[in-house]
C-alpha cells in the first residue's frame, strides 16, 4: 500500500487554509542565504525566499525573485537554509527525565518544543500515544504554530488472538492514527515474538482502513515476512545479517521506506563510558546536567559495560545496521531519518543530528542524508505539503551559520528555526 495522507493535520490545514488569513500573518523574504531545497537540486547560492501566511510562495536566486515591498526582509547572506527536520521515528510524551509513565498534555508540547527547537519541524511519533497526543495532533493549527508537528500511532499494538488485532486494529483506526505500529522481534531471544498470524491480520486490517502499518524489527527475515504480509514501513534496520537482493526488490517494489533509528543502537551502550557528545555545547544546552550526572554514575556505567544485550548492539547490531544502510542507499531504497528518539536517555532533537551523523559515517552522502530527513521523509510520510522549500509548501525553514553540505555536522551551527513562518523561540524565551 502506498501511504498517503490520512491526517488529521491536512484536513485542518485545508480547513485554514480556505478561511480568511491570520492576524499577524504576512509576508517574510529570506534575503541573501544559500538555498538547499531537500529536493536533491543544487544549492541556489545568494537566493530569496518568500513566505505569505506561513507558506512559501516564491524561491530562486536573488536577480530573478523579486521581493514583494510588503515582505519583512530577514537578512540571512551568508547562511544556508534547509528545510525543516522531519523524524521519521520519534516517541512523544511519556519520558520526564530519566523516568517514563510522565504522558500528559504539558509533556507533550514540551518535547514537542524541545524537537522544534533542534530544527526537528515533524515528528512521527510511532507508539505509546495517549488521548492528549490525539488531541494535540488534532487541534495544532497548521499555521499559527512554534512546535513541531506531530503525528501518532497510538499504543504499539501486542495482541494475542487474531480476533484481538482486528479489533485492536480498527479501535487505532477509529482515532485516525496516522500509522499502526506493530514490534516483531524477540528482543536477542529474551521474549516473545508476534506469530504470523498476528501480524498478517493486523496487516489486512490496517490495509482495509487504510492506515500503514509500521513495523519494529530486527532480522532479515522477518523483514521480509512482515513487508509479505503486508507492512508499509520499516521502522528499524536489519541488524542480525546482511540484507540481500529479494529484500531490497520488495521494499522497491512496493515502495516500502526504511528507516536505519542508528541512535537507537547507540543509545543501548554508549553510557557505558563517557559520550562525545556530553561535551558537545548543543547538546548540553538542552539536557539538565542531573541527568549527565546520573548517566555518568560509575555503577551504571558498569552495568552497561556487563551487559550482554548492551555489547550485543554495539559490536555486532550497529555495524551490521550501519552496512545494511549503506547497500540500501547505494540501491535505491528510500531511507528515511529516525532515530526512536523519546525514550530514556534517547535525547530529542539531539539525536537527530546525531543519526544524521552517523548516516554519513555509514556511507551517505550529506546530500542524501539532508534528502532522507526533509523530500524522502515527507514522501514516505504522505506529508506532501512538507519537506521541500518549494513554493506551496508549508514554511518551514531552517537557518544554519555553516553549510551542512560541506561537513554534516554543520547542522549543529542552527540559528533559526522558523515553522509556517513562524520564529520558534531559542531555550529561555
Ligand atoms: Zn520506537
Amino acid at each position: 500500500m502506498r501511504i498517503r495522507t490520512n491526517t488529521g493535520i491536512l484536513a485542518l490545514a485545508i480547513a485554514l487554509a480556505s478561511t480568511s488569513s491570520h492576524a499577524g500573518f504576512g509576508a517574510l523574504a529570506f534575503v541573501g542565504g544559500r538555498i538547499i531545497d531537500g529536493t536533491g537540486a543544487a544549492a541556489i547560492e545568494d537566493g530569496v525566499l518568500i513566505t505569505e501566511d506561513g507558506k512559501i510562495t516564491a524561491v530562486g536566486p536573488a536577480a530573478s525573485t523579486p521581493i514583494p515591498p510588503q515582505a519583512e526582509r530577514i537578512d540571512v547572506s551568508g547562511k544556508t537554509l534547509l528545510p525543516g527536520f522531519i523524524n521519521t521515528h520519534g516517541h512523544v510524551g511519556q519520558v520526564l527525565g530519566l523516568e517514563t509513565g510522565h504522558y500528559d498534555y504539558g509533556n507533550v508540547l514540551r518535547q514537542l518544543a524541545l524537537y522544534a527547537r533542534y530544527g526537528i519541524t515533524t515528528v512521527n511519533s510511532l507508539g505509546d500515544d495517549e488521548f492528549e497526543g490525539f488531541e494535540v495532533r488534532n487541534t495544532t493549527d497548521p499555521v499559527n504554530v512554534n512546535h513541531a508537528r506531530l503525528m501518532v500511532a497510538g499504543p504499539v499494538l501486542a495482541p494475542d488472538t487474531v480476533e484481538q488485532a482486528r479489533r485492536a486494529v480498527n479501535g487505532v483506526a477509529d482515532q485516525n492514527a496516522n500509522f499502526i505500529k506493530i514490534r516483531v522481534d524477540d528482543n536477542l531471544g529474551r521474549t516473545p515474538k508476534m506469530a504470523p498470524e498476528i501480524y498478517t491480520a493486523i496487516a489486512e486490517e490496517s490495509d482495509k482502513r487504510g492506515i500503514p502499518l509500521a513495523v519494529h524489527m530486527y532480522n532479515l527475515e522477518d523483514a521480509k515476512a512482515t513487508l509479505a504480509a503486508g507492512a508499509d514501513f520499516m521502522a528499524h534496520s536489519v541488524r542480525d545479517k546482511e540484507v540481500d537482493k529479494e529484500f531490497i526488490d520488495a521494499l522497491k517494489q512496493r515502495d516500502v521506506c526504511y528507516t536505519p533509528t542508528l541512535t537507537r543502537e547507540l543509545s543501548t551502550y554508549v553510557y557505558e563510558g563517557e559520550p562525545a557528545f556530553f561535551s558537545d555545547p548543543f547538546f548540553t544546552r538542552e539536557v539538565d546536567p542531573a541527568i549527565i550526572a546520573t548517566l555518568r554514575e560509575p555503577e551504571r556505567q558498569a552495568r552497561l559495560r556487563d551487559s550482554a544485550s548492551a555489547q550485543h548492539y554495539k559490536n555486532q547490531a550497529l555495524p551490521m545496521a550501519m552496512r545494511n544502510l549503506k547497500t540500501l542507499s547505494d540501491a535505491g531504497v528510500k531511507v528515511v531519518m529516525g532515530t526512536d528518539s523519546g525514550p530514556v536517555a534517547r535525547f530529542q532533537g539531539y539525536f537527530e543530528h546525531l543519526e544524521m551523523q552517523m548516516m554519513v559515517e555509514a556511507g551517505m552522502t550529506p546530500m542524501q542524508v539532508i534528502q532522507s530527513a526533509t523530500s524522502v521523509a515527507a514522501d514516505c510520510m504522505g506529508l506532501d505539503y512538507l519537506g521541500t522549500l518549494e513554493a506551496g509548501k508549508w514554511a518551514d525553514v531552517l537557518v544554519f551559520e555553516r553549510n551542512p553540505l560541506e561537513d554534516i555536522h554543520n547542522t549543529e551551527t542552527l540559528e533559526e528555526v522558523w515553522i509556517a513562518g513562524n520564529r520558534v523561540p531559542p531555550a529561555g524565551e
